[in-house]
């Protein structure tokens, strides 16, 4: 199953559904023994992308594909945050970190 991250921009509260490749979060955790390419494109051709996509729309989220860029800018308020950064972080239980 493809993984959708939720992320509320901190500037204005809106939310975004965003497509995370698993390569993107777990390589640097469990090095070269893991194919996470083959997993993300089996994920993908199972159509786990239009699944993050759906739930977007069943949450009223924004639907973001991290693969254009890590960088998000907030449409509503111009806020600016690196996924990447901000989900690591997240998921190494450090949330409470600031992020910028
Ligand atoms: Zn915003």
């Amino acid at each position: 199953m493809a993984v959708g991250f939720l992320y509320t921009c901190s500037g204005c509260d809106k939310r975004f559904k965003v497509y995370v490749p698993k390569q993107k979060l777990f390589r640097n955790i469990t090095g070269e023994t893991v194919d996470w390419e083959r997993i993300d494109r089996l994920d993908e051709e199972e159509g786990g992308v239009d699944e993050v996509k759906r739930q977007a729309n069943f949450t009223q989220s924004s639907f973001v594909d991290i693969r254009g860029g890590e960088r998000l800018q907030c449409p509503k308020c111009d806020h600016e945050v690196d996924l990447m950064r901000h989900f690591r972080t997240v998921m190494t239980g450090l949330a409470t970190t600031p992020m910028n």
